[in-house]
């Protein structure tokens, strides 16, 4: 190969935009002819590191876009810490079938017990498989659809929240939720109603989302479009952030009702 080929090569790869290729283009060069690769041989190796190299450039990017509050995937979730979660469930979800069908996830629980980490994780599988995905929650959002309201700027932001394919809203609980705010969230849930897939996390029941929003009809008319395609995740139990301090020594455990006889035995 002359130098000027190598050269040409190397602007061709550039104008394509194949960056990973036209690092590795000596090395590759260099390898496939030491191991005497056939030609499909080279062209598979090169492609294939071009591929992986984009795909977890574009994992890189979605997920920074995403602006999760954490990144912690489902891998480090221990279900064995927390067994009202069912993992087949949670498996079953991380293929993202439920993106597809137009489906919410909605976990539900007291805090601490992992609903925004299933939230994350579930969305970094679907920036995996492609998705583009928003995490938000549900104060700032308002917040956001407020000061846009005000401004004349509503479409726009209306926009920021029903473009991703998954949105992500996080913590429905408690707020100063005023009847425009509520309004704010009704329009925002009309317009991804069976088309923009939701993962809503809170930790309220269904039955006081009416004191959440303040206004038990703009709740019902929430809930109804929330429902209507929906897998509901109930987690009952302990928070995990408990769990954690416990360990650190920085709280001391609760006896279980058989070690206080135990110890009343033994006093
Ligand atoms: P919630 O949103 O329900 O209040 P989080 O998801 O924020 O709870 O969990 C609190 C912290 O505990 C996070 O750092 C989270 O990663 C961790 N955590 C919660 N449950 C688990 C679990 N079962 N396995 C591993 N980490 C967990
Ligand atoms: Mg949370």
């Amino acid at each position: 190969m002359t130098a000027a080929q190598l050269e040409r090569i190397h602007d061709h790869l550039q104008r394509l935009r194949l960056f990973k290729s036209r690092e590795r283009l000596e090395a590759l060069l260099q390898e496939a002819s030491t191991h005497e690769l056939s030609y499909a041989d080279f062209l598979d190796q090169v492609l294939t590191e071009e591929v992986t190299a984009k795909t977890a450039k574009h994992i890189t990017m979605r997920t920074s876009l995403a602006r999760f509050p954490f990144v912690k995937g489902l891998e480090s979730f221990e279900f064995g810490y927390q067994p009202s979660v069912d993992r087949k469930q949670i498996q079953a979800l991380s293929t993202c079938r439920f993106i597809e069908h137009g489906e919410n996830v909605v976990p539900l629980g007291p805090p601490g017990v992992g609903k925004t980490h299933l939230a994350v994780g579930l969305g970094l599988k679907a920036i995996e498989h492609g998705y583009r995905v928003l995490f938000t929650t549900a104060a700032t959002m308002l917040t956001t659809l407020s000061k846009a309201l005000a401004e004349g700027r509503l479409e726009d932001k209306l926009k920021v929240y029903t473009v991703p394919r998954l949105l992500l809203i996080d913590e429905i609980e408690y707020l100063p939720i005023d009847s425009q705010g509520a309004n704010l969230f009704f329009q925002l849930i009309s317009r991804r109603y069976e088309r923009g897939p939701m993962i809503l996390t809170s930790n309220q029941s269904f039955g006081s989302w009416g004191d959440v929003f303040g206004d038990r009809v703009i709740a019902s008319a929430i809930l109804d479009r929330v429902l209507h395609h929906s897998i509901t995740v109930n987690i009952k139990g302990d928070s995990y952030r408990l769990r954690e301090k416990l360990k650190a020594g920085l709280l001391k455990p609760k006896l279980s009702i058989e070690d206080r006889a135990d110890s009343e035995t033994t006093a």
